[in-house]
């Protein structure tokens, strides 16, 4: 990949400039905590966007998208805004370093990547934080901070990109560090890097390419079912509530909302129990709660599919440490931990039944946890 932006990028410029790159993101474990106030616990992935960047003495920004074998070019005010959805987000970024008072000026850059579209891997933070860093570098002496430059993604996606996200992808990919995962406190913000170096194991999604969409926003009746036990409690969000907590007012709230929040409550622990797995290099420990956690939200939420019940079945059957979904649900991918010995079976096997029971067979997407943002030196 690189060679070939190398390449491309003297064609057009006939100069060289500097290659930056950042990461899309797995998350290990940590699913619907982040709008109860709970861990998320996201790695940076061995996928990534990649980026060479001059700067070019106008006030114009030209770019060339390899992949998508489009070439924009545009200004930095707002009125400047590109058509093309995936320079958009190169856009909002310049935009958005401008409007906290940063320096950005015109530079040409070529990029290319393999984080997979759409596929739950956040190939759209992957290409913010790479710029955002590089822009960073270039213009500003590195004296935007990190974690202003996760901000600066995040609100790429809500004003140019028309995705209201909230800030873990960003994160992962400006903070990713090879070997660690990082436990991320949706309220304080605050994070912890965990060494996560699974020797004799491997890291594999399955992506089952499908997507339900349903049509009475799921997502938004999940909210409202945490934020009315929360207000039963008397509790901001469910972060702060116990199970015996919840167990006390019981007979007070729906069993539906009880289930709901049976799960998150479980989730913050299952959270906090692998951090401490982890430390000890327990990945047995590890891929019991993330079956958990799939069962979680299969069985209490209720945000799981049949397809994907059914992929994280095989992996059971197959002897897979840990499997789990991974994302919101209803569609994408599981996120499996599974010994070197198991693997090659374990994916020929979902491959043939899952091929069997739904005409497709899932796509298998390796992943080592890996550096996020950086220059390439
Ligand atoms: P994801 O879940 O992978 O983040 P999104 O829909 O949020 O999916 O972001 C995908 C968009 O990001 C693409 O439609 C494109 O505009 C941009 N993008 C991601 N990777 C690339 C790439 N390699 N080249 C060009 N654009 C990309
Ligand atoms: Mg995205």
């Amino acid at each position: 990949m690189e060679a070939k932006i190398k390449k491309e990028f003297k064609e057009r410029f006939g100069i060289e400039g500097t290659m930056y790159a950042s990461a899309g993101r797995i998350n290990l474990i940590g699913e619907h905590t982040d709008y109860n106030g709970g861990f998320v616990f996201p790695g940076a992935i061995d996928k990534v966007i990649m980026a060479e960047i001059a700067a070019n003495g106008t006030d114009k920004v030209r770019v060339y998208s390899i992949d998508i074998k489009e070439y924009a070019e545009f200004g930095l005010n707002e009125e400047d805004a590109p058509t093309q959805s995936w320079a958009r987000y190169i856009f909002g970024v310049c935009r958005e370093i401008l409007k906290r008072g940063g320096k950005v000026k015109g530079f040409d850059a070529v990029f290319a990547g393999n984080v997979p579209l759409g596929a739950g891997l956040s190939s759209s933070a992957a290409l913010e934080s790479c710029f955002a860093f590089a822009l960073n570098d270039m213009f500003n002496d590195n004296s935007i901070d990190k974690f202003e430059l996760a901000k600066i993604g995040q609100s790429t996606e809500h004003n140019y990109c028309g995705v209201n996200c909230g800030i873990m992808d960003q994160f992962a990919s400006v903070f990713g560090k090879k070997g660690n995962l990082m436990r991320l406190d949706c309220r304080s913000l605050e994070h912890e890097y965990y060494p996560f170096n699974p020797e004799g194991y491997k890291l594999v999604l399955l992506d089952s390419k499908v997507k339900h969409e349903l049509k009475d926003s799921p997502y938004n009746k999940r909210r409202q079912s945490c934020e009315r036990v929360a207000a039963r409690l008397g509790i901001e969000t469910l972060r702060d509530a116990t199970m015996e907590d919840l167990d006390k007012i019981k007979s007070d709230i729906t069993a539906e909302d009880y289930m709901r929040a049976r799960y998150v409550i479980g989730e913050k622990d299952r959270v906090l129990a692998v951090c401490d797995a982890l430390v000890k290099g327990d990945y047995e420990t590890v891929g019991k709660k993330m079956y958990e956690t799939h069962e979680g939200l299969s069985k209490d939420y209720e945000v799981s599919c049949e397809e994907l019940d059914y992929l994280n079945d095989i992996a059971k059957e197959c002897g897979v440490t840990g499997s789990r979904i991974m994302g919101g649900g209803f569609g994408g991918c599981t996120i499996n931990l599974v010994k070197d010995e198991l693997y090659d079976n374990f994916i020929a096997t979902a491959k043939a039944k899952f091929n069997e029971k739904y005409g497709h067979e899932p796509v298998v997407i390796d992943v080592v946890i890996s550096d996020g943002a950086h220059k390439c030196e």
